[in-house]
């Protein structure tokens, strides 16, 4: 299987999360050939030196197939997990007793360390301790300073780094830990395209990390705590994108609570023109199956009848036996949706009316092109990524090539929907704009000749921010030989 060069024929994103299952250049590069435009790189597994080996062959596919990709670097967070066992895991009994210490032996069947002392003062007897997603219920009977005894309500085999969620405690835990800062400077060094923040809970949180962040990356926020839907507008206002972590949302929350939240983060993100990844679970039968659940193709086809800019797998790529066939599943899944002639009014059900700028004007005015003469596609010079973003939060039904001189931007373009990113060198003048297009929409494969393409850009050429000029050409066919490469 080449490394395609073209659009991926599919507006939604994917976005794969690395792990043990998929931490080789073979299979890294096979899931970008199955479709996988973006990856996630958990920091609550493994160390610094594994993540710097994965984003390197990362960078060398890039390399090779010219196309930008995108890495998000997930924080930990103040996320409570157990810590390792002998073997790697170990079974608890319903009914019977589990206790969690400080001591940093590996556990067994009757306890592990849990290696958060402030959790130690904050339980008491009654509150509920849930593992690994909630598929393991522990109530707290009696507690020390060094030891949380409990009884196995739900039992089930708990294996290393688990997490624990405790929706009756107020963990007194800042948001950005010691390891997230560590991880962070990290990541930054790694020139990661997006930071990802876990259990955010109030603007502070965000605000923090940006300080540390700047614009060195774009920064996502992971919504799976209560207390982030309280503050969810200045949380979005104050983020770059969002992710609706269902994973640690539906454990906090009732599971039902989750379905309203997740069309609602949704539609406020497509509002704002920020991207929104739906997360976890989406093929969650995959990790063991070559094929999904009937209810897991439907979650993800929803989720992209809903206009989300990305779906992302989770242990599906990152742990599980069939990581390809679960970037192919959720490929085929978006171009069946995609092509599914109700998908398009279906799409904007969601209303996102145009802010009262020159981008959203422009933005607004490719779209009435394209319903009065037949277009191929919308080209944009962009140097902040934001003309292209505005374009996509219309969700044309049109291709989007968006042309970067900034590779960090046309990266950070491969979490947007519909967006094909190409990083190229800035034009002169409005000749050359128009000429470049013509000839990187054929080169991409994303027009052809006879066909109309819709061009925006700012004029001056490379200053930011001054999208103000919409232009349609048409392409004769002979535009590559016209005009040299580059
Ligand atoms: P996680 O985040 O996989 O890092 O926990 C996603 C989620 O909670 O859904
Ligand atoms: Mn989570």
């Amino acid at each position: 299987m080449a490394m395609p060069v073209g659009p991926r024929g599919r507006k939604v994103r994917i976005l794969a999360t690395l792990g043990p299952a998929s931490d080789t250049p073979e299979m890294i590069g096979k899931l970008m050939r199955s479709g996988a435009d973006a990856f996630r790189i958990n920091m609550s597994h493994g160390d610094q030196q594994a993540k710097a080996r994965l984003v390197e062959i990362i960078r060398s596919f890039e390399k090779e197939s010219k196309r930008p990709t995108t890495i998000v670097f997930d924080l930990q967070g103040p996320k409570l997990r157990v810590d390792s066992f002998t073997g790697g895991s170990a079974t608890v009994e319903t009914g019977g007793r589990f206790t969690l210490d400080q001591s940093t032996d590996p556990g067994d069947a009757t306890r592990v360390h849990l290696p958060h002392p402030e959790l130690f003062q904050a339980v008491s007897e009654g509150d509920r301790l849930l593992i690994d997603d909630g598929k393991i219920r522990l109530r707290v009977a009696a507690v020390t300073a060094e030891r949380i005894e409990t009884i196995v309500e739900v039992g089930g085999r708990i294996s290393n780094n688990k997490g624990v969620n405790v929706p009756d405690v107020l963990v007194p835990i800042p948001a950005l830990t010691e390891k997230d800062r560590s991880d962070l400077q990290f990541a930054l060094e790694q020139d990661a395209d997006y930071i990802a923040l876990s259990f955010v809970q109030r603007p502070e949180d965000v605000e923090e990390a940006r300080r540390l962040i700047g614009d060195k990356a774009a920064l996502m926020v992971k919504i799976e705590k209560p207390a982030a839907i309280d503050k969810l507008e200045e949380i979005l206002s104050l983020a770059d994108a969002a992710m609706v972590a269902r994973g640690d949302l539906g454990v906090e929350l009732p599971p039902e609570g989750v379905p309203p939240l997740q069309k609602r983060i949704v539609a406020r993100c497509r509002e704002l023109g920020k991207p929104v990844v739906v997360a976890t679970q989406m093929l969650e039968s995959m990790i063991n199956s070559p094929t999904p659940t009937r209810a897991e193709v439907n979650d993800v086809a929803n989720a992209i009848y809903d206009g989300a800019d990305a779906v992302m797998l989770s242990a599906e790529s990152a742990a599980g036996d069939y990581p390809c066939e679960a970037v192919l599943m959720m490929d085929r899944i978006g171009r069946s949706v995609e092509s599914d002639p109700a998908y398009q009014s279906r799409v904007h059900f969601t209303a996102t009316p145009a802010e009262a700028t020159t981008a959203d004007a422009l933005a607004e005015s490719a779209g009435l092109i394209s319903n009065t003469v037949e277009v191929a596609a919308t080209v944009c010079y962009t140097s902040t990524g934001s003309t292209a973003r505005r374009i996509a939060r219309e969700r044309p039904p049109v291709p989007v090539m968006a042309m970067s001189a900034s590779l960090r931007m046309a990266r950070r373009m491969g979490l947007v929907w519909g967006v094909h990113a190409v990083h190229t060198r800035d034009v002169s003048n409005f000749e050359e704009m128009v000429g470049k297009a013509k000839r990187m929409v054929l080169r991409h494969k994303i027009a052809g000749a006879g066909q109309r393409i819709v061009i925006m850009a700012g004029i001056p050429f490379a200053t930011s921010g001054s999208t103000n000029v919409i232009h349609v050409a048409k392409i004769v066919g002979d535009e590559l030989d016209d005009y040299g490469v580059s």
